[in-house]
């Protein structure tokens, strides 16, 4: 018995015997008829290709189970191991004709267009893959948080509690967003950072390192240094360093945990000098050992860590305040550090005083993130 297949079906079992040629398509033991679409499926997501930038593309295509189950049986009875799989042959078909259309090269990684062909619906398209944009963000503000946080009234609908923003604080995320989105032509961004700041908390110095991922973008040439002069207007959020970077970098920079440097101002029940001033300074070398911030508990397990203040130097700033300057290992709470959390942070400024301290304000000053330059690439 001879399978009846199409030409392309044929000739991908080379020159096995058992093979009778079809001129109907629709008649093909394997495909049904299904590859006479090729052609129109190539234009088509070609088509679709044209309405963004890229210059890497990757190919997948789709097809019913049953079809690989009859090109098994023929091949099982042909040509054991010794002809090309409709999947490979087909993802050749295309990456030739997409290459030849348009001189840009296949990448199954890092593609910046994913061109989907699928057999089971007969529709074709191309999508481009999100852009990243590594960075480091200056915080200026103490009423900005870092993610969009939906305002607990309305979900993000928009209520008069929130004054119809959705949101509860205007967020880092999106005055970084709304400037790269333009620039990219996405739908929407998602911030991934190392580590994150409390709303009332500044971050400065050299900033937080971030990879701001950006969906859909229809461009991909973006000049970035010219967003960053662009953000140097904002008031609350700027940005520095701005790099396109490779998706696996998402995680690098947010599964990094690294030592910071803080400012903070602290005051007390009774008015701080020079002498408690020198008090603090003996914290220098310390471990803390913490247990979970009361402020946290919701959503951290409660359990005790032990981290160190590399150094602290305190000096008085007027007001019966003092000013002290930190230097703590990564994942230290400084709040916490001051005012004891109710004796769950031992030692703490607070005990050491020997009075109630408020830490009023807080400034991340130093990020010791000098080893992420060395991955970047
Ligand atoms: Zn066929
Ligand atoms: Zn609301």
């Amino acid at each position: 018995m001879a399978f009846r297949l199409c030409e392309t079906c044929a000739s991908r079992f080379g020159k096995s015997g058992g093979i009778s040629r079809l001129e109907n398509e629709k008649e093909c033991h394997i495909c049904r008829g299904s590859l006479a679409n090729s052609e129109r499926l190539a234009k088509e997501a070609l088509a679709s290709s044209a309405e963004f930038e890229w210059s890497t593309f990757s190919v997948a295509s789709s097809f019913q189970q049953s079809v690989f189950v009859r090109e098994e049986e023929v091949a099982d009875s042909l040509a054991p191991g010794m002809f090309t799989s409709m999947k490979n042959s087909l993802n050749s078909y295309f990456s030739e004709k997409i290459a030849a259309a348009t001189g840009k090269k296949n990448a199954q990684r890092f593609a910046e267009a994913s061109f989907e062909f699928d057999f089971i619906s007969g529709k074709a398209s191309a999508r481009p893959a999100p852009a990243y944009v590594f960075g480091r963000y200056l915080k200026l503000s103490r009423k900005h948080c870092q993610s969009r946080w939906h305002c607990s009234g309305c979900g993000g609908r928009g209520c008069d509690a929130c004054g119809g923003s959705g949101q509860n604080y205007p967020s880092v995320e999106d005055e970084i967003g709304k400037v790269l989105l333009g620039a990219f032509g996405g739908r929407s961004c998602t911030l991934h950072a190392s580590g994150r700041e409390d709303v009332d908390v500044r971050s400065l110095g050299t900033g937080r390192p971030f990879v701001m991922e950006v969906k859909s973008p229809k461009k991909r040439g973006v000049d970035l240094a010219a967003l960053e002069r662009e953000m140097d207007d904002n008031p609350n959020v700027r940005v520095a360093g701005l790099k396109g970077v490779k998706p696996h970098f998402v995680d690098a920079v947010c599964n990094s945990h690294f030592d910071k440097e803080y400012s903070a101002l602290v005051s007390a029940e009774r008015k701080l000098g020079t002498a408690d001033a020198k008090l603090v300074d003996g914290l220098s070398g310390a471990f803390l050992f913490q247990q979970t911030p009361k402020r946290v508990l919701a959503r951290r397990a409660d359990l005790e860590r032990r981290r160190k203040i590399y150094r602290v130097s305190a000096r008085e700033e007027g007001d019966g305040k003092l000013r002290l300057c930190i230097f703590a290992e990564a994942g230290t709470y400084i709040k916490e550090f001051i005012h004891s959390d109710q004796g769950r942070t031992k030692p703490s400024v607070s005990e050491l005083l020997g009075c109630n301290t408020v830490c009023e304000e807080l400034d991340v000053v130093g990020i010791r993130d000098f080893f992420l330059e060395t991955i970047v690439d």
